[in-house]
């Protein structure tokens, strides 16, 4: 396929976050897909890039290195996907490090709070289900369902997990200009993640004032008339617009890869942006 004719997914997780795949078999979906180009945006971690770039180049898909951030303003959880970002960049890695201790400590305080609740799930075995993978709540979550306390991840984020839930714990995170400076420094290009989900707009300027350089315009959670407001939002700013499924895999939503209609005519202006590591 030709540059500029095809379609991409810039917004998938694998196994080495909170997904259920092994990045080969998404680079298979994609394939599958007929996708041209694709992104995998694991939490915190770059782990899953080494296979899936040989996964890419046996399908002849382009492998753009991506991540994503969590940040918090206020209540308001504000996730920051990072593009182009280098692995070696000076401090990058012992940066995501960093975050990934704060989600296991953060996972101690949220089974603990569990056991409080009378919810008999142990530390051990949410570790084991996240393997290598940073810790997230979907971890605990299936936990949850195996302890036999709710009957699928999303009763279990309703019961318990969930920003209202008895068993929340906020992360310790990034201020997002501290995200959108993570991943700058990397070299990388901070897109603003499903702004339909933060439901925050007022942040927006404020994020592209501190070196936000995209808006995620395709995702699951943004109908037809978001897609046109954030699309509109991102050319008034100056932003790069993206998109993908925010694919999870089995059990873990129902995104399915490639199911948003992301033209590869987005890549160029993305790819123009992106920098020099600092450090
Ligand atoms: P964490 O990074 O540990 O805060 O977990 C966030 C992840 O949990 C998100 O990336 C989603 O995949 C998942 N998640 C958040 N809210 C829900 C929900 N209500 N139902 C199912 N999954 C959720
Ligand atoms: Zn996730
Ligand atoms: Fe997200
Ligand atoms: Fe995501």
């Amino acid at each position: 396929m030709s540059a500029g004719t095809g379609f991409v997914d810039l917004h998938l997780h694998t196994i080495h976050s909170d997904g259920t795949e092994r990045p080969e078999a998404v680079v298979a979906m994609a394939h599958q897909a007929r996708l041209q180009a694709i992104a995998i945006t694991d939490h915190d971690t770059l782990a899953g890039l080494p296979a899936a770039a040989v996964a890419a180049e046996r399908h002849a898909i382009e492998l753009i290195p991506g991540v994503e951030l969590s940040a918090s303003d206020g209540h308001s959880d504000v996730h920051i996907l990072g593009y182009f970002v280098d692995p070696e960049a000076p401090g990058f890695a012992t940066e995501l490090n960093r975050l990934r201790d704060g989600r296991h400590t953060r996972a101690e305080r949220i089974v603990a709070k569990l056991q409080a609740l009378g919810v008999a799930i142990e530390l051990e075995r949410v570790l084991a289900i996240a393997g290598s993978a940073p810790i997230g709540r979907p971890h605990i979550a299936a936990a949850i369902v195996e302890a036999g306390r709710a009957t699928s991840i999303e009763e279990a984020f309703e019961r318990y997990l969930g920003y209202r839930g008895p068993a929340y714990v906020p992360k310790r995170t990034l201020a997002p200009a501290g995200a959108i400076d993570l991943v700058r420094q990397a070299g990388g290009v901070p897109v603003l993640a499903h702004p339909g989900s933060l439901r925050r707009d007022d942040l927006v300027p404020g994020l592209k004032a501190a070196g936000l350089q995209g808006i995620e315009v395709w995702h699951p959670k943004h109908d037809p008339g978001r897609v046109s407001r954030y699309t509109a939002m991102a050319h008034a700013l100056g932003l790069a617009v993206t998109g993908g499924s925010d694919f999870h895999g089995g059990g873990r939503g129902t995104a399915v890869v490639g199911e948003q209609p992301v033209p590869s005519s987005v890549l160029a202006p993305l790819r123009a942006q992106r920098g020099a590591a600092l450090g």
